[in-house]
């Protein structure tokens, strides 16, 4: 993505700083959050070079979400709320308990997203080795997801069902992706990378048996329980930059 939002100089003095960023709340309850549900398995070395270029992005991408997002709002009749940004290293107190390093979530309870800022430059780094581009849309496009689920909670949308919160969130990241590139800052290679961190982010495709009873409860149970596979991923993502944020919620459908 292009640097065409401000980028803040804040954030980048303050990635030196290690350990773990409090909200003040303590390990109290455990609410519910959402989180990408990320392992890490090939190993990247990420230098601080890496570091502050991957949360230089990432406070551009949340400028842009944040203005996105509140027009579209806007224009529905309704106020969004952005939701703050909180970067750790290992894990991270929240309203909703404890994130999860190499993991990013979103916490409706304190409408904060948190994000592991090692585990998210890797992601980035790693789609750059795979695809020979700069790798940065894996990392926006995970910010873009948990503000996916920032948008769609503030509507009123959620489902009891993981994989239905997933496949909106996943298509509002679809969407932004649809905004940066009316607003002329997708570059050559963004959705493959988007592409590479959901497909590495992905459930595994369900193993069927071949016993048409079995098969059926693996494919309801795959249905319902996570982000989706690779295909379903990609698929609901596809649907947003298609069709922007009113195919994904029917709030926007006037709007986009
Ligand atoms: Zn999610």
């Amino acid at each position: 993505m292009k640097k065409i939002f401000f980028l803040r100089a804040a954030l980048i003095a303050a990635i030196a700083a290690a350990g773990i960023a409090g909200t003040g709340s303590g390990a109290r309850d455990s609410g519910a959050h959402y989180a990408t549900g990320f392992e890490t398995i090939e190993r990247v070395e990420i230098t601080l070079a890496d570091l502050r270029a991957s949360n230089e992005k990432i406070a551009m991408a949340h400028a842009a979400l944040r203005e996105m997002w509140t027009s579209h709002f806007r224009e529905a009749g309704a106020r969004f709320v952005p939701p703050r940004l909180v970067r750790h290293r290992g894990g991270a107190r929240s309203a909703c308990g404890v994130m999860r390093p190499n993991n990013a979530g979103y916490c409706p309870a304190d409408n904060t997203i948190y994000f592991d800022e090692i585990f998210v430059a890797a992601q980035a780094k790693r789609a750059a080795r795979e695809l020979g581009t700069d790798g940065d849309m894996a990392a926006i496009g995970i910010i873009a997801h948990e503000v996916g689920h920032a948008v769609a909670i503030q509507l009123g949308y959620a489902s009891r069902f993981t994989y239905q919160n997933e496949s909106v969130a996943d298509c509002l990241a679809g969407a932004f992706a649809e905004y940066a590139d009316r607003t002329g800052s997708l570059e050559e290679g963004d959705v493959d990378e988007a592409f590479f961190a959901m497909a590495s982010a992905a459930d595994p495709t369900p193993q069927l048996t071949g016993d048409e009873r079995r098969d059926r409860r693996i494919l309801r149970a795959a249905a319902v329980m996570g982000h989706g596979t690779r295909e379903q991923r990609t698929e609901n993502f596809r649907r947003g930059l298609d069709g922007g944020a009113g195919a994904c919620l029917d709030d926007f459908q006037q709007v986009s």
